[in-house]
């Protein structure tokens, strides 16, 4: 009896051991799946701005030590009001899913891509070359600008504004939104559908501690 007993004790303990490393997996799956809900974009399935803000701070810090080159592309549709009057809703959402498909297939996977506010983006280059940067930029404002989307066989004319910052030594991401958004509003008041980057900014509004 008493080695019955002994190793129904032991069948018992595998069970209940068996039973909590299944527990764990459960939630450890959850907590990713809540992560993933609470920082990806529903609609676009780029990173929202928790997942950018969570991201960036160390980001920076490695690109600030190791001396890398660090840009912020912020990203925002042109005329984009017009595609929703004029389409509708639901057509201008196809229309943003399509732009952040774009955005993606033009960056690298460890590249960060993310919907900054309802049409525009910010996405995260670091450890290649100003000109490279600025080349991507122009490739993408071009890879949308060429972008087919019909609607009832009527092509829609999308196309996309770009200010980039470099990151300089005492840059925080706050510091460098604030300086990609002067190079966007560049961008925008140059006629839209181009890119500027902070150098093209006039001095004085321009990077102050690069
Ligand atoms: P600009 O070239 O100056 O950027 O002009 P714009 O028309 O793009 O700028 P504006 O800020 O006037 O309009 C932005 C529009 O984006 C208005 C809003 O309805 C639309 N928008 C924002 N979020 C969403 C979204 O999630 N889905 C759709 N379909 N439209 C959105
Ligand atoms: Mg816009
Ligand atoms: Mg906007």
């Amino acid at each position: 009896w008493a080695v019955v007993r002994e190793s129904a004790g032991v069948w018992i303990l595998v069970v209940i051991l068996s039973l909590l490393a299944l527990l764990s997996l459960h939630l450890r799956k959850t907590l990713a799946e809540v992560t993933r809900l609470t920082h990806v974009d529903p609609l676009t399935q780029a990173l929202n701005r928790r997942g950018l803000y969570d991201a960036t701070p160390r980001l920076i810090s490695i690109a600030q030590r190791k001396q890398w080159v660090l840009g912020v592309l912020m990203l925002d549709l042109d005329y984009f009001k017009k595609v929703n009057d004029t389409y509708g809703h639901i057509v201008g959402d196809q229309v943003l899913k399509r732009v952040s498909a774009t955005i993606t297939k033009n960056f690298r996977l460890n590249d960060f891509v993310a919907r900054y506010g309802g049409e525009e983006f910010v996405i995260i280059v670091d450890r290649i070359d100003k000109q490279h940067i600025e080349y991507l930029c122009e490739r993408l404002r071009s890879d949308i600008e060429s972008l087919d989307f019909k609607t009832n066989s009527e092509t829609i004319p999308i196309s996309i504004s770009i200010g980039v910052a470099f990151c300089g030594k005492a840059d925080t991401i706050e510091s460098l939104l604030y300086r990609a958004d002067k190079a966007l509003y560049l961008a925008k008041q140059s006629g839209r559908n181009n890119v500027k980057t902070e150098e093209q900014l006039i001095p004085t509004a321009s990077a102050v501690n690069m």
